[in-house]
């Protein structure tokens, strides 16, 4: 089973409050006598289903252009904590099996949280310890179900820090609605736009 786990981009979908709006707006129309239809996009570098290069928070850390495409694919363990609204601490992670990817399917999910057109402030996030947790193991990729890994307006982002120091990669904004507990192979692909800091990626979930 192939499942879809990308944010469809639209206007008026949530964006990060000073983000970009995501909006489509025709070059080229046919509808106007052109040959063909072209359209410009308007995205932020976070907009919807993206990837965090460490650009995003270590001003000399690589772009996304960069980042080892062996991270970006292959088995991953998607955890169930449909139950957990806030912070994720450390023992709600003892129970997930090693492995290189973990994905993070929160109460975001079940709140339905990347359908509203308003941006949520009050997501199911990574706390610090659990962080810390995270990169003592194994892991190369985490992933969760909204804009962020991080609890909104956290001073001086040591989740993002403490995890893309470590090299591991993130991914927010994982539509995960199809997506169960269980060992999924993930290709999560960014787009490859030189030094950027973050881009919007196609995430897929194949049932192992
Ligand atoms: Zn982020």
């Amino acid at each position: 089973m192939l499942v879809d786990a990308t944010m469809t981009i639209r206007p008026g979908m949530p964006v990060w409050p000073g983000d970009p709006e995501a909006g489509i707006r025709p070059v080229c129309s046919m509808e106007n006598g052109d040959g063909c239809n072209v359209s410009e996009l308007q995205l932020g570098t976070h907009t919807g289903t993206h990837i965090d290069a460490p650009r995003h928070y270590l001003a000399d850390g690589p772009g996304v252009e960069a980042l080892p495409l062996e991270a970006l694919t292959g088995p991953c363990w998607v955890m169930d904590l449909a139950e957990v609204d806030e912070e994720i601490r450390p023992e709600h992670l003892q129970a997930a099996p090693p492995c290189d990817r973990l994905v993070l399917r929160t109460g975001n999910t079940r709140r339905r949280l990347a359908e509203q057109d308003c941006f949520c402030r009050e997501f199911a996030h990574i706390g610090e310890e659990a962080a810390r947790h995270l990169v003592n193991g194994s892991v190369r990729l985490v992933g969760i179900d909204y804009l962020s890994v991080e609890r909104f307006g956290a001073e001086n982002s040591p989740v993002h820090r403490i995890l893309l120091k470590a090299g591991v990669v993130l991914v927010e904004g994982l539509d995960m609605r199809q997506v169960q507990q269980g060992w999924w192979r993930l290709t999560c692909l960014p787009l490859k736009i030189a030094g950027a800091d973050g881009a919007p990626a196609r995430a897929l979930c194949e049932r192992l």
